[in-house]
């Protein structure tokens, strides 16, 4: 199926279940749905329009060898027709589509599919009919079951649509009892069976084209609600980490869990005017490596700075979040200056240490974190928000003079 199709969402999503359940013994979904199907379908049919129609298209001028042995008063006018104005045609379609194939399926018109391949039976079935009716062979008779064939290609090889595939046999016999008609002297003996065969061939041809599409249809329905279900589940998932206050990236605490808890931190300490640290890390020229490497492989480089993150920061009472795009933030409770510092060279070594190669960065050649420490007395300062601001003041200092580096901004 191709990417252009957008999952279904809510009710749209019963509807699938309930088609999935039900069935559909029409061979039609509701109208939104089957035009979507229809257009989701058109590089599908497209390529095996293709595929089936060079095949075909050499099988049907293998037939000129039963024209020889069958039809041999017409040989040449079967020769002409077969060689002379079938196969340029049908060559000249099948180039077309090959050739502008993007520019027919940007239109998404199923009709620019089905179209050709209805025509192109019912022409190789008028040809057909044309060089029976021309020729006066006893033979040729027996040669009416070679309409049986062209009714394989349309409902079995190229599986027109159940709703075209119907017309598509009527229309062939149609021509097919035409042909007799026009050949009055076929044997009564040999007509009945004959068409007995053509229309026993409809018959099964068409059952078994109804069963390969309603397979087609139901392996669509169950593809587009695994990728509403998928959509679901995705937004679940979302919607429960942010409830349970961990960010669904990296798994650190987010922002909001942060904030509570740095205000539970400073109103525990500012009584006992007790001191504590803040980190701000934020990776270096992250932008940069995103362009270079792609969006997903920085995803995964934030995950390994935040897991670096976690494993230095381990004391009880610390806690380490994602702050917000490639920034991070924690909190050390009753931490001097040079522990907190000690601990932010910790951090920037073990990511300098991960070897994560970044080329596009002018600070090293690997990935790189610059860290602004902030320590102070709760209490002392006006509110934690004062501390923060004070971390991301060191923070913009360690980056101005070269990144790559931490940098302690003591309360005054
Ligand atoms: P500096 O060294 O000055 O910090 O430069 P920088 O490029 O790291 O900073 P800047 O603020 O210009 O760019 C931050 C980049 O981080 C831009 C944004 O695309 C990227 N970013 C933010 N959040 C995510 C995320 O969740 N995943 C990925 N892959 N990238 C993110
Ligand atoms: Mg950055
Ligand atoms: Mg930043």
């Amino acid at each position: 199926m191709p990417a252009s199709s957008t999952p279904p969402q809510g009710d749209e999503r019963a509807t699938l279940q309930r088609l999935l359940d039900r069935g559909f013994p029409w061979m039609r979904f509701p109208a939104e749905l089957e035009a979507r199907f229809q257009q989701d379908m058109v590089a599908q049919r497209l390529q095996h329009f293709l595929l089936s129609g060079i095949v075909a298209l050499l099988v049907y001028n293998g037939f000129l060898v039963v024209d020889y042995l069958m039809a041999s008063d017409v040989f040449w006018l079967a020769l002409q027709i077969r060689l002379f104005v079938f196969t340029p045609l049908a060559a000249a379609v099948l180039w077309a589509y090959w050739r502008w194939g993007p520019r027919i399926l940007a239109w998404r018109l199923p009709v620019l599919v089905e179209g050709p391949v209805l025509c192109s039976g019912l022409m190789a079935a008028a040809s057909l009919a044309f060089i029976l009716s021309s020729s006066h062979t006893a033979l040729s008779h027996y040669y009416h079951v070679g309409f049986i064939v062209v009714i394989i290609y349309g409902n079995i090889v190229q599986r027109l649509r159940f709703w075209m595939a119907v017309p598509f046999s009527l229309l062939v016999l149609a021509m097919h009892l035409g042909g007799i008609v026009v050949l009055d002297h076929m044997p009564p003996r040999l007509l009945g069976p004959i068409v007995i065969m053509v229309v026993a061939t409809i018959v099964f041809t068409l059952m078994a084209n109804y069963a390969l599409e309603r397979d087609e249809r139901r392996h669509y329905l169950l593809t587009l609600r695994e990728k509403a279900l998928v959509q679901e589940l995705a937004h679940t998932h979302a919607r429960l980490m942010e409830l349970s206050k961990v960010d669904s990236l990296t798994e650190l605490a987010n922002r909001g869990h942060f904030q509570d808890y740095l205000q539970q931190v400073w109103r525990r300490a500012a009584p006992d005017r007790t001191s504590l640290a803040l980190l701000m890390v934020d990776v270096d020229h992250f932008k940069k490596y995103n362009d270079r490497y792609g969006h997903p492989a920085g995803d995964a480089a934030l995950r390994e700075v935040a897991r670096v993150l976690g494993s230095n920061l381990r004391r009880p009472g610390d806690l380490v979040a994602r702050y917000g795009g490639e920034e991070f933030v924690a909190v050390l409770p009753q931490s001097s200056p040079e522990t907190a510092s000690q601990v932010a060279e910790r951090v920037r070594q073990a990511v300098e240490g991960l070897q994560v190669r970044h080329e596009g960065s002018s600070t090293a050649r690997v990935l790189t974190v610059s860290v602004g420490v902030a320590h102070g007395v709760a209490g002392n300062l006006a509110s934690p928000e004062a501390l923060l601001k004070q971390a991301d003041q060191a923070l913009y200092q360690a980056k101005r003079e070269g990144r790559n580096r931490i940098r302690l901004l003591m309360q005054p």
